[in-house]
């Protein structure tokens, strides 16, 4: 793996200067040389499949505006409960926190531009059409988004997504395509029950973010990289599990040298030039450090343009 150039994975688009998950953010992250661009599925009520990061609508559009009192019982408004057409509608904003104020208050202004939900299929026809017009070949990245939440919603996302890809011509492991899900057995299942040829990226999140029921803890052991491998072609490990910081000076876990000898490839998430970890005051930095010393094979980046320019040689 690791004899391959380092790809770098937009992370929602270019989300670092336009609102995530949009189609503009995804051309922009496109011309700014992204090897593959990142969709997070989920399902509307008619059983679409939308480019979203969580089950939840309310963080990144004007949804409590636009249908007030369909909220559930917890105050949120999910994906699920909207048929297409409807979610059509919705205005989508840079991402919000619960007060309504900005995450990345420096990013794309809040609450303005005329943007709008798209599907995984009209996304996909996106980036086909930018690969026959520039010649060049940008590869999709999507994430199957709490699977076992979804089959209790009544609705499977896998084999809906599988079929959209077979019909998009996304079939062996040669296309440019990686699917990616946090959890575990739906991962499995991807391989040996659904029989996908695809690349298969396991996420390994912490066990305190309630993202599955999968033990991130188990996954990172020699054990759990070994049953990884079984199925998968790589980890999407979270950045801060690949070292530690060790008098201010970051140090590695081994974790990317025991997946590479299980012959995972390893694609940490998420580089954010304005949200540094602990241990680095610059994007370079991190990315030399992560790319250059402890030699991941790419990265999940809201600044596909900065990656680009800040990979080693
Ligand atoms: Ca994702």
């Amino acid at each position: 793996m690791s004899d391959q150039k380092p790809v770098i994975i937009a992370h929602r688009g270019a989300s670092g200067y336009l609102p995530e998950h949009t189609l503009p953010a995804k051309a922009l992250a496109y011309a700014m040389g992204a090897d593959y661009l990142e969709q997070d599925v989920v399902a509307t009520r008619d059983d679409e499949l939308l480019v979203m990061h969580d089950i939840h609508v309310d963080r990144v559009t004007n949804v409590a505006d636009v249908f007030p009192g369909r909220a559930r019982d917890d105050g949120r408004f999910y994906v699920r409960d909207f048929d297409l057409a409807e979610l059509r509608r919705l205005s989508v904003w840079e991402r919000m926190n619960p007060d309504g104020t900005a995450v990345y208050p420096e990013r794309f202004p809040a609450r303005s531009g005329s943007f709008r939900v798209h599907t995984l299929g009209a996304e996909i026809e996106l980036i086909r059409g930018l690969n026959a017009s520039t010649g060049r070949v940008a590869g999709i990245y999507p994430e199957i988004k709490r699977p076992a939440w979804h089959k209790e919603q009544g609705v499977d996302i896998a084999p809906i997504m599988l079929e959209l890809l077979t019909r998009e011509g996304y079939t062996t492991r040669d296309d440019p395509v990686f699917l990616q899900c946090f959890d575990a057995a739906e991962v499995r299942r991807l391989r040996e029950e659904l029989k996908t040829d695809l690349k298969l990226i396991q996420l390994i999140g912490d066990n305190s973010w309630k993202e599955s029921t999968t033990d991130y803890h188990a996954l990172r052991t020699d054990a759990g990289l070994d049953e990884i491998a079984r199925v998968a072609d790589g980890i999407g490990p979270w950045l801060e599990q690949l070292y530690v910081v060790d008098d201010g000076r970051p140090r590695s876990t081994g974790l990317v040298e025991r997946a590479h000898a299980r012959g995972l490839a390893v694609h940490p998430y998420t580089f954010r030039m304005d949200s540094l970890p602990e241990g680095f005051a610059s994007f370079d930095g991190l990315v030399g450090f992560v790319i250059g010393e402890l030699g991941a094979d790419g990265l999940f980046t809201d600044f596909p343009d900065l990656a680009r320019r800040a990979l080693p040689a």
